[in-house]
């Protein structure tokens, strides 16, 4: 990558890049990722195309967003925002095109899937982990157990030769395909220290949510899309088959043709988005994508499923 490739990066308007990510914006402000945020703290400059949060003092350039959200080496960072033409591959598990239109592998990791196996294979949900699923969000075990949701109780790394990568206490969230097998593994951060909440390995390419409840649908079933794995496994406590697709540029193409062909017959696609416009902005990009997906309202005043199914 020469100078003037980086220029060109480093020009990528820095919302896009933010939506690509997953971040939900509004009106140039955004809940940061980087710390424990109640109030959109984060804020984008796109003048100066930066962002900054105001609360925790993260800060920096369209890579230095991508390198801190993702875990990325500068790079990496770089390769993976010059892939931007192809926002639907995104996920897809293809490798990151750069101009040139040559593939190039070049500090590109690959997920330690082996090793991200072994940290999952006996799920035990402890501590901190216990009291936020079956305490605060009142999540079914039996659905933290389908899930197989475990937790780490210190700093653990993410591939088998690796300093530690999820900071403790964590619960360690699965992603697999339909068939079952693992794709990565989030970390979801439950300490009170500043850091990421929300943690991938480098090179994980996941796409929706709990893939493998597509392959338990029986024709004539609704399927429930949510916001986020938290919400989703909020939905399964409350007895409904649900997936969750955080942003629709997470959609991989595979997705979106699973979804729209792969199903059983007579099955039914429902979503009851979040009450802000980042939850309406989402349901109409994902309606673009399933025409059939049918809207629910929230009750007055509760933001969330998760929330919704916590104070019901
Ligand atoms: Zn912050």
């Amino acid at each position: 990558m020469n100078n003037e490739d980086l220029y060109r990066t480093r020009a990528t308007p820095i919302e896009e890049v933010a939506e690509r990510l997953g971040i939900r914006i509004v009106r140039h402000k955004a809940l940061c990722p980087f710390h424990d945020d109640k109030h959109p703290s984060l804020h984008f400059n796109v003048k100066r195309n930066r962002f900054c949060c105001y609360a925790c003092g993260a800060r920096g350039n369209v890579i230095d967003l991508v390198m801190r959200y993702n875990n990325f080496g500068f790079k990496e960072a770089a390769m993976w925002i010059d892939g931007g033409d192809h926002t639907i591959a995104a996920g897809s598990g293809v490798m990151p095109v750069g101009r040139s239109g040559q593939t190039d592998f070049r500090g590109v990791a690959t997920v330690d899937v082996e090793y991200l196996s072994t940290l999952i294979v006996h799920p035990t949900i402890e501590g901190k982990a216990a009291d936020f699923l079956f305490v605060e969000r009142k999540i079914d075990p039996k659905v933290a157990q389908w899930c197989g949701l475990t937790s780490v109780t210190e700093p653990t790394p993410c591939w088998r030769w690796g300093k530690a990568f999820y900071d403790a206490p964590s619960l360690l969230i699965p992603y697999r395909d339909v068939d079952g097998r693992l794709l990565s593994v989030q970390g979801r951060y439950l300490g009170t220290e500043d850091k990421p909440r929300f943690r991938f390995p480098r090179g994980s390419h996941v796409g929706m949510y709990n893939k493998p409840m597509i392959r338990c649908l029986t024709p004539g079933d609704e399927l429930w899309i949510t916001e986020g794995p938290s919400d989703c496994w909020a939905m399964m406590s409350a007895g409904h088959k649900a997936v969750a697709i955080p942003s629709a540029t997470t959609l991989t193409m595979g997705d979106i043709r699973l979804i729209n062909n792969g199903l059983p017959e007579g099955v039914t696609l429902h979503m009851m988005p979040d009450r802000d416009r980042p939850g309406m902005e989402l349901f109409q990009a994902l309606k673009r994508h399933f025409p059939n997906l049918k809207g629910h309202v929230l009750p007055d005043g509760v933001k969330d499923y998760g929330e919704y199914w916590k104070t019901r």
